[in-house]
């Protein structure tokens, strides 16, 4: 999610390149401790000059896998996200001279570097996390775990052998005890 952006930091404001991407980007495959994708990410990329820098505006699919939060088995989500965001220019273009970016922006994420590169792959790798399920389900109707003895309810009827204390029972017992 590379783009060598010298000739559009050359041209006029509002010049546009466009990209269709499919990429498997390393540093992303492993996104959270427990979120890996699955599928390359692919999509549509914009790429317009502006006053200050070049505006990127995106629209990425990919899929990932993760942990179902009610059985812990693997759950698959489909991941679209929507980017929008300005980079800006470390040096000028046609002089090498640097830039006082700090004018613009404090993130370095969105600094195009002194060889005009302009890296998505931070900014991509924010908007992917931020658009995980919070609650992510290996389907919609996952029975999750026997909260007894943690069998997966979704293998089929399940007659619990750990013994359960019927609440009343305990109530008697207790009484007894203070008896
Ligand atoms: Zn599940
Ligand atoms: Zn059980």
């Amino acid at each position: 999610m590379q783009f060598n952006v010298s000739g559009l930091l050359k041209g006029p404001i509002g010049d546009i390149r466009e990209y269709d991407i499919e990429e498997r980007v390393a540093s992303l495959q492993h996104l959270t401790e427990d979120t890996n994708l699955v599928a390359p990410i692919s999509g549509h990329v914009q790429l317009m000059r502006t006053r200050s820098g070049i505006l990127v505006t995106a629209t990425l699919h990919t899929r990932v896998e993760t942990v179902c939060s009610r059985c812990l088995e693997p759950a698959f989500h489909d991941l679209d996200i929507t980017v929008e965001e300005e980079f800006f220019p470390t040096v000028e273009v046609y002089t090498g001279a640097a830039i006082h970016w700090q004018e613009y922006t404090d993130d370095e994420a969105v600094l195009i570097s002194a060889q005009h590169i302009l890296d998505m792959t931070e900014v991509v790798r924010q908007d992917l996390i931020v658009s995980l399920p919070m609650q992510p389900l290996c389907s919609p109707t996952c029975q999750g775990l026997c909260p007894r003895c943690g069998a997966n309810l979704n293998e089929g009827p399940h007659f619990c052998e750990v013994e359960e204390i019927d609440p009343r029972w305990a109530a008697l017992a207790q009484f007894k005890l203070e008896e």
